[in-house]
């Protein structure tokens, strides 16, 4: 399918509420345009996957079969890798690299959990009981089993969105959950491939349901929701609270992947060669929009000007450019005009508060909204660039002398989503992941993804979990049973 036939596709999708227009970050001019689902698509949705789940024609399809059926999802998503990448691309700006890398990860998260769907069982406890009811001695069987939680509601933000998808809908669909997935207004376009693949691998109508539309809408509305036991959420912290009051009406579950403001440790003895584009990647690459984005960069004094001269260079020699203009561009823009002006707003906050701009802290001199690779050196604990997630291309780099000193510093964080160490010193490297109040810790590598290993965030960076065993479980209830033998 092509671009143009994907674009009528959600053109002519009915809605209710508001036209959202669809803008091309590179050149800032629209080209699509969509109404929003509002709330009344989102309680069909809703009905659809409420009847599909009761009916069983999901949950209590074999499970050699389930696992069939989300291998097959994988097979086609990959068949349609290039089509995918090409509709992430030009729906976010980042370079078709990039995206095809996103997409391959979407094929991997499909590929691991089919593996579960025939490995979902529960325990078994053998017990005996003294003093029952008639004070006799009690032989008891107990077991649990893992059932589906029921109907979910999948909402993702932007900055990745068929891999955002992926990962939610990939561990919901092994679970044997019926969905309905908001995408972000900005990115609705590869979730409409999604919804052709899903039909041709065989997933029944009604069990994923895709509704397009605004958060403060179409999302809300699904969080409010009475019919939806279960809400998976990627996005700001902001929101993330304004998901668990919502959720508060039926006691729904929630899983909230959150921001981040992710603390880099750079000591003396590290192998700087890596050390220094690794890190400087892991906030500049994607214009710094991960939640992983290693924001706060701490290099031990005795190496502290090499990495900062290291910084600026590597920002410096960066390519930005758009998917069509430049195959080799390192990074494309921001999403959206609101989050260059946000992102400029907190460069001129740190300028003001007397934080020493080392190269960048301005806009492309180009159309887009693209902004210079931004490296602040004297920045203060207290100072906002230190302290708020600003999703952009801006790091902050502070000197440290000793553990003691750096620990309270990078913990210092309402956030606790990511922290990175480099040092030779691989004992070192260990004792430092446990004193690291993060919910994932890299040594001597950052931005390392994989979906067989639980990923989540501590403090304000979330609740729960993604990938893994423990993703899996995000998506099922445990039901006791005991047996008097
Ligand atoms: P937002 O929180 O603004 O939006 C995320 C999603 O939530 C979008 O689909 C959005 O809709 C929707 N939404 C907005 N308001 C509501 C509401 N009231 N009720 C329900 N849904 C709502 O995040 P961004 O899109 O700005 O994404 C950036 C954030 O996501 C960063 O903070 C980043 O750190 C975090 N993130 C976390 C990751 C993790 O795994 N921990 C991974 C990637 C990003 P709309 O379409 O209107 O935008």
């Amino acid at each position: 399918m092509s671009v143009q036939t994907t674009v009528d596709e959600l053109r002519a999708r009915p809605g209710t509420g508001d036209t959202i227009a669809i803008i091309d970050p590179v050149t800032e001019e629209q080209f699509a345009e969509f109404t929003d689902g509002g709330a009344a698509a989102v309680d069909e949705a809703v009905g659809r996957a409420r009847e599909s789940f009761e009916s069983g024609v999901w949950q209590h399809l074999p499970q050699a079969a389930r696992a069939k059926v989300l291998w097959r999802i994988a097979d086609l998503l990959e068949a349609r890798a290039g089509e995918l990448a090409e509709l992430d691309s030009l729906n976010t700006g980042m370079p078709l690299a990039q995206a095809e890398h996103n997409i391959n990860a979407a094929v991997e998260f499909f590929q691991y959990f089919s593996g579960w769907c025939t490995k979902v069982n529960g325990t078994a406890f053998d017990i005996r009981q003294s003093g029952g009811l008639m004070g006799a001695d009690l032989s008891v069987h107990a077991y649990t089993l893992k059932e589906p939680v029921g109907v979910v509601g999948l909402i993702v933000p932007w900055n990745g969105p068929a891999f955002n998808a992926a990962a939610k809908l990939a561990p919901a669909l092994a679970a044997g959950c019926s969905s309905v997935l908001k995408p972000a207004e900005e990115t609705p376009l590869s979730a409409l491939v999604f919804e052709q693949v899903l039909a041709e691998a065989g997933v029944p109508d009604g069990v994923v349901n895709i509704v397009n539309g605004y958060g403060h809408t179409a999302g809300q509305a699904l969080v409010d929701h009475p019919g939806v036991d279960k809400i998976a959420f990627t996005g700001s912290t902001e929101v993330g609270k304004k998901i668990v009051q919502g959720a508060a009406g039926n006691l729904k579950r929630v899983m909230l992947e959150l921001g981040g403001k992710s603390p880099v440790l750079i000591y003396d003895d590290a192998d700087l060669a890596s050390a220094i584009p690794a890190a400087a990647m892991a906030i500049f690459r994607h214009s710094g929009q991960a939640c992983v984005a290693g924001s706060r960069v701490f290099v031990q004094r005795g190496v502290y000007d090499q990495v900062v001269e290291g910084f600026a260079t590597l920002a410096g020699k960066l390519r930005y450019g758009g998917p069509s203009e430049d195959n080799r561009a390192h990074s494309g823009p921001l999403i959206s005009e609101k989050q260059l002006h946000r992102v400029l707003g907190y460069i001129d906050g740190g300028k003001q508060e007397g934080a020493e701009v080392v190269v960048g802290g301005h806009r492309l001199d180009r159309k887009g909204w693209f902004v210079h690779p931004t490296v602040f050196a004297q920045v203060r604990p207290e100072m906002r660039i230190y302290q708020e997630e600003i999703f952009g291309p801006v790091v902050a780099v502070t000197p440290f002398d000793t553990d003691d000193e750096v620990i309270p510093l990078a913990n210092d964080s309402t956030y606790g989503l990511s922290a990175a160490v480099w040092t030779r010193d691989i004992s070192h490297a260990h004792s430092l992941a446990r004193r690291l109040d993060a919910g994932q810790v890299t040594l001597n590598c950052q931005v390392v993804w994989n979906p067989d290993v639980p990923f989540g965030g501590f403090k304000q960076s979330g609740w729960g979990y993604e990938n893994g065993h423990l993703g899996l479980d995000g998506y099922l209830r445990s039901k006791t049973v005991f047996a008097q033998l």
